[in-house]
């Protein structure tokens, strides 16, 4: 396959999922031509994916790479309380990796999940790497105006709240790292469908929180059209780094509480089996993709216990810019430096 039947391929797939009315011209043509509703503010992300420093072909799928391609840069969007619509995908690929047919695989990923937010591909380039592959993601997203959800708006009294469970990701990568592979049931194998919901081994559920992350759209459109968040990040380095960017950002400090970290019971155990600190993992552990986010107190009450049947759980409170960043074990307190992605980088 060429590249141009390799475009005229991806372009009958798009036109397959069906016109929308906003989309003026989309994969075909030197660029796309989109509307944004009247009023409406635009939040663009891009995201790098590098063979060897972001994943490995031997330890993942074409098709859970497609998936993650699109969540991680669907998290950033989330992570600014904006509606993710368009998405534009660019590969270059080694020439044995595109003989292979990676290509099909990984757009049936990429699908998978931009079907289940209607996100549309409107374009993307393609072309050959000479030792590695590289995958560039950009979404576009909508959010009403001035209702974008930024770093900066934390305020000293604000309940600080992450979504799902963290270090996860990381505790995955560990055991990829240890040689744990997908066992390769159909559940795993199929981009499309929901980990969290379906019937999944307990080790291919933490491999798979770090191969195919679950972006938190839902919540992220919810907290943006409510302005319940005062400031917001995704988890994509680790809670010490991100929460470390919110509070620069915001000009505040932060004290949050080590028993309050919302950690999976699996990642408990299969830490106590491999001497490894679930809290180490939940701490500094990137990847999970959750997001953390500010609240007023007065307002906390408003917010919903899930959505997507993903819950939030309170870990702390922003403080003064004066007493830094703080993590609270029973009577002792630390500071907490930013040691994401520095220890855990893949
Ligand atoms: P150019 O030479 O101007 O870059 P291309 O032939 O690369 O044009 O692209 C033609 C059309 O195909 C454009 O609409 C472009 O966005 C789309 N396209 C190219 N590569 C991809 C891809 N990997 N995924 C989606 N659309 C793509
Ligand atoms: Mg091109």
């Amino acid at each position: 396959m060429n590249e141009f039947d390799f475009i005229r391929k991806i372009r009958e797939q798009t036109r397959l999922r069906g016109a929308s009315p906003d989309l003026l011209r989309g994969i075909g043509d030197d660029a796309a031509v989109f509307k944004s509703a009247p009023g409406s503010n635009l939040v663009i992300t891009t995201d790098l994916l590098i063979e060897d420093i972001d994943f490995r072909h031997h330890t993942t799928m074409p098709g859970l790479l497609g998936h993650k391609a699109l969540a991680v840069s669907l998290s950033d969007i989330a992570a600014m309380g904006a509606r993710p619509r368009w998405a534009m995908l660019s590969l270059g690929l080694q020439a044995a990796i595109w003989d292979s047919g990676f290509a099909d695989r990984f757009y049936e990923g990429f699908f998978g999940l931009a079907d289940r937010y209607s996100v549309k591909l409107i374009g993307g380039d393609v072309s050959r790497a000479p030792e590695r592959t590289v995958i560039d993601s950009l979404v576009i997203g909508e959010c009403s105006p001035d209702r974008a959800v930024l770093r900066s708006g934390a305020k000293p009294g604000d309940q600080i709240y992450v979504t799902g469970f963290l270090g996860d990701a990381t505790a995955g990568l560990r055991l990829l790292e240890r040689g744990a592979r997908l066992h390769g049931s159909r559940e795993v194998l199929d981009p499309t469908l929901d980990d969290e919901t379906s019937e999944v081994h307990p080790i291919d559920r933490l491999l798979l929180r770090q191969l195919k992350p679950e972006p938190r759209v839902g919540w992220g459109i919810l907290l943006g059209d409510s302005q319940l968040a005062t400031a917001m990040i995704d988890l994509s380095d680790g809670l010490s780094s991100d929460l470390n960017h919110l509070c620069t950002e915001s000009n505040v400090g932060a004290l949050i509480d080590a028993s309050l970290i919302p950690i999976d019971p699996l990642v408990r155990d299969v830490c106590g089996r491999r001497a490894l600190d679930p809290l180490m993992l939940a701490l500094h552990g990137g990847e999970d993709f959750e997001l953390l986010f500010t609240v007023d107190p007065q307002a906390a009450a408003k917010l919903p216990k899930r959505v997507d049947g993903v819950a939030l759980t309170r870990i702390g409170e922003i403080t003064t810019v004066s007493s830094g960043v703080q993590i609270c074990e029973g009577s002792r307190v630390w500071n907490l430096e930013p040691g994401g992605w520095e220890h855990f980088k893949g």
